[in-house]
């Protein structure tokens, strides 16, 4: 959407530079992530009252009226609007064409790590999931507009692309897969990074793992959603796997590059969960090493099965859960930035913060530098020297 306008000549700003366009793409995946886009809402009609302010993606899709009461919402569109929004909005005459061309300069903010979402849509019925019921059906990006949309961000200078979608690793176009699209982009651009969003364990393949061998350029991080380590619990889920399928997938990678970050959220207190089945959980979590975990609590989702389901787990047991889970992630992120200490790591810098740079290795460890120069965007080397609560402090030269 941020591409749409910058095309047309508009300036991107930040949120606190007080813009006098505000699109919000919310999510509903949890209740919490509800709570946000109505917290945003309300805070850039607070940041300027004269904005043109728009609320769009799941939650949009999922309560429009909810949305449309709060004060100063001017437009409440549908997922199927996104790629039609500025025509939209430059219909209504709320808005008049900024008929600034200058390209390069516009799209300055977008660069860094690009999101590109190349599929839509869940044939998934995850029993707490609420996706399936806002988006549609599977749906994937030609192979040939994803080439185009890569070379186009690598034109602007971009670094970094990740590949995004419902579910990223359903791809398929003319009866090809993800593999597939990942051999052409590799061979049909000059783009400097390639990442990966979620993938499941089932979709992790000897073939897969090969292209990751073969170039270096495809980041050694894989985020694998498990949800639960207790083969109960993600029956009752409705997932397609078991730890076991799980756990060969992790073997897979780590066998062919021992180096790589395996990133996964989990949710705790899903309905029925008892305290064997949590412990479970936990202790796969802990064999895991995962290098990130991002844990959710559970909350029901209108509609969906589990919101259904007997026996929901109190919410005081849910957030002791909780915190245990958190406490163990922070402990994931310190043993996995540990073994890389005073080795020398590629970092694409991205923004700079009360004086400290902070950026991405490929295997996505988050380092934090000082430099007196603008490294926004660049690409270079820093020494890991120290663990820090979220990333490892790095020493730049
Ligand atoms: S696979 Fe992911 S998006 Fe699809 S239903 Fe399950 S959790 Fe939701």
């Amino acid at each position: 959407m941020a591409r749409q306008f910058a095309d047309a000549g508009y300036r991107l700003v930040s949120p606190s530079d007080g813009a006098d366009i505000y699109v919000l793409n919310t999510c509903t995946v949890t209740h919490i992530a509800d709570r946000k886009a109505r917290h945003l809402l309300r805070m850039a009609r607070r940041r300027n009252p004269n904005a043109l302010l728009v609320a769009t993606g799941c939650y949009a899709e999922r309560a429009r009226e909810e949305l449309t009461q709060i004060e100063g919402v001017d437009f409440v569109l549908d997922n199927s609007e996104k790629t039609n929004l500025l025509h939209i909005l430059e219909e209504s005459g709320r808005i008049a064409a900024a008929g600034n061309h200058d390209r390069s300069r516009q799209c300055r903010g977008l660069r860094t790590r690009s999101f590109l979402k190349v599929q839509d849509g869940c044939n998934c019925s995850c029993a707490y999931c609420i996706v399936p019921l806002v988006r549609s059906n599977e749906k994937s990006m030609p192979f040939d507009q994803v080439i185009a949309e890569v070379r186009q961000r690598v034109e602007d200078g971009c670094k970094e692309v990740v590949l995004t979608g419902t579910e990223v690793g359903s791809y398929e176009y003319e009866g090809a897969g993800l593999k597939e699209l990942l051999e052409r982009i590799l061979a049909e651009t000059e783009i400097e990074r390639l990442r990966l969003s979620s993938l499941q364990p089932q979709e992790i393949s000897p073939e897969l793992i090969r292209l990751w061998q073969n170039d270096p350029r495809l980041c050694r991080h894989f985020h694998l959603s498990l949800q639960s380590g207790s083969d109960s619990t993600l029956r009752r889920m409705r997932r397609r796997y078991n730890t076991t399928d799980y756990q060969r997938a992790v073997s897979l990678i780590r066998s062919a590059m021992p180096e790589t970050a395996i990133t996964t959220d989990i949710i705790v207190g899903f309905p029925g969960e008892t305290g064997e089945e949590f412990e479970e959980s936990y202790n796969f979590c802990q064999k895991m090493d995962f290098a990130r975990v991002h844990v959710f609590t559970f909350s029901p989702r209108p509609g969906t099965e589990a919101a259904g389901m007997p026996d929901h787990v109190r919410p005081q047991v849910k957030k002791e859960r909780s915190e245990k889970m958190l406490a163990l992630a922070e402990e994931c992120v310190r043993i996995f930035s540990n073994q890389f200490l005073g080795t020398n790591v590629q970092v694409l810098w991205e923004r700079q913060t009360g004086g400290l740079w902070s950026g991405l290795t490929g295997n996505y460890i988050k380092v934090y530098a000082r430099s007196s120069e603008d490294l926004t965007n660049r690409l270079l080397p820093a020494k890991l020297v120290e663990v820090r609560r979220d990333g490892v402090r790095g020493e730049i030269g």
